[in-house]
């Protein structure tokens, strides 16, 4: 099973969002160091406008320029700091992957365009100034798996 750990800096960007959104989804995409064998902590992560976010449409546009960021200041250490996957809140709905989501998913781990072995989905929501939240790891073609996800370094998470 797959550890996803959420580091301080990237949980305060999602909190903003989601406060943001109020009762829209938001979401965006997960950029990660692979910290250890079957563990990663997600550092970063882009936010799309709330509104702007309609039914899980991956936020390409608005990401790409923090993508190279966040590439630039990790030296382009594509093996450890890469895309890990994708985000959204949940603001009204329980905190599992809906069959759209499923869907969008295993069509990006699917895409002959992207290499990735595999893409993690993680989902959120602001319930009383805390984050909470599931992970999910899809694996091409059709598999799903539930992963640990881990709130890092936040006082009221633990
Ligand atoms: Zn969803």
């Amino acid at each position: 099973m797959l550890t996803i750990r959420i580091a301080p800096e990237a949980a305060r960007r999602m909190r903003r969002a989601c406060e943001r959104a109020g009762v829209l989804e938001t979401g965006g995409m997960l950029l990660a160091e692979y910290a250890a064998d079957e563990v990663f902590c997600v550092l970063d992560v882009t936010t799309a406008a709330p509104g702007r976010f309609a039914s899980f449409v991956r936020a390409l546009a608005d990401g790409l320029g923090k993508l190279d960021r966040f590439f630039r200041r990790t030296g382009r250490d594509y093996t450890r700091f890469n895309y890990l996957g994708e985000w959204h809140s949940h603001p009204s709905f329980a905190l599992r992957p809906s069959a759209p989501d499923d869907a969008s998913m295993f069509e990006i781990v699917n895409d002959p365009g992207t290499s990735a072995l595999f893409a993690v989905l993680v989902i959120i929501r602001v319930e009383a100034g805390e984050l909470r939240g599931g992970a999910w790891a899809y694996y091409p073609p059709d598999r799903r798996e539930d992963c640990e996800f881990v709130v890092e370094g936040d006082p009221t998470n633990r």
